[in-house]
């Protein structure tokens, strides 16, 4: 399956493959025209830029230039995983790529299937999460199978990711080093190496398309998302069952009782981690229950619980 998925990239084909955040879709970073696939099979707009996967620190250099040694520092603390890194562009690396962007966001994924993969290429793979543009990300082969409707020429498997939500990225050409999507490693995490500056949303948008993939829609299910913590979860819940709506509910600390008008239903019984990796998964059965609404709890934008309402809210439009 490798030898052909490589066989696929070298003929300017589009591959997803398993990593240990989300599922990618992936193309050669220096073909522009598989690139082009990428945009056009995602409905993807050209101003929302790739991130560049990489297996090792040859690999790197090909992409980006002038890498400060505070950068050089969290890769060998957090590299392979997780966090993707802004870095200035080389030129070798296609405007496609970047969204025009001087600056090219890198990854070391950890997950085997996906090092095998740019391992046997020999080169970094550009891509983007395994779903149509605007909808949540796919976590599972069944997902991205199930979303990409054939759009990939060939999709890997590797089970379910581990992680379930997408990359931290921290731009590292400003100073201090400034988080524009929270993930799995957290601000407390990369504060113990760096300085770093949190996510602001109001200064993300006004700043010069520092995340152009900010502005646009994301993580949408067909079916509207209502956030709310706890406390008013029940009564939420129970007045839209009251007015007839089919409901779906995601629960953390909160208690609900079964109702018939609840037709599904997830109790991830306190375990932040279990919440991220299974949040999109969970949005995508809930679709596929069928369910005019889902109630989701809140929890504290702190750690983990940054990127997990991060997404919750996006999810619901926020
Ligand atoms: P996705 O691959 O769908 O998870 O989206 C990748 C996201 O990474 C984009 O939407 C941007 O927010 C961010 N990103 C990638 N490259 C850059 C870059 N050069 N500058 C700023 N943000 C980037
Ligand atoms: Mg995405």
């Amino acid at each position: 399956m490798l030898r052909k998925a490589v066989r696929t990239l070298l003929r300017g084909g589009i591959v997803a493959f398993p990593t240990e955040t989300v599922y990618g879709l992936g193309a050669r970073v220096f073909d522009a025209q598989a690139l082009d696939r990428i945009f056009e099979a995602k409905g993807r707009p050209g101003d929302n830029p790739l991130i560049v996967h990489i297996a090792d620190y040859t690999q790197l250099e090909r992409v980006a230039a002038r890498v400060p040694q505070k950068a050089r520092l969290l890769m060998k603390k957090f590299w392979p995983g997780p966090l993707t890194l802004v870095l200035r562009k080389t030129r070798e690396v296609p405007a496609r790529a970047t969204a025009g962007l001087p600056t090219v966001g890198v990854r070391m994924p950890s997950h085997p299937v996906a090092r095998r993969l740019i391992r046997a290429l020999g080169e970094p793979i550009a891509a983007p999460s395994a779903n149509i543009s605007g909808r949540p990300s796919s976590t599972t082969f069944q997902d991205a199978r199930r979303e990409l409707k054939g759009k990939a020429d060939m999709i890997l498997k590797g089970g379910a990711s581990r992680i379930g939500l997408e990359s931290t990225v921290l731009d590292c050409t400003r100073r201090p080093f400034q988080i524009l999507r929270p993930g799995f490693v957290t601000l407390e995490d990369l504060k113990k190496w760096v300085s770093v500056q949190a996510p602001s949303f109001r200064r993300l948008q006004a700043g010069p398309a520092a995340s152009p993939g900010l502005k646009h829609k994301h993580y949408r299910p067909r079916y509207p998302v209502i956030a709310m913590p706890a406390e008013y979860l029940n009564a939420e819940a129970g007045s839209l069952m009251k007015r007839g709506f089919r409901i779906g509910v995601l629960l953390f600390r909160a208690r609900v009782l079964p109702n018939s008008m609840m037709i599904y239903r997830k109790d991830f019984k306190g375990n932040m981690k279990k919440y991220a990796r299974e949040l999109y998964a969970s949005f995508l059965q809930a679709e596929r229950a069928g369910v005019d609404a889902l109630v989701v709890e809140s929890v504290a934008k702190s750690g983990l619980g940054t990127a997990v309402m991060d997404r919750i809210e996006r999810a619901g439009g926020k």
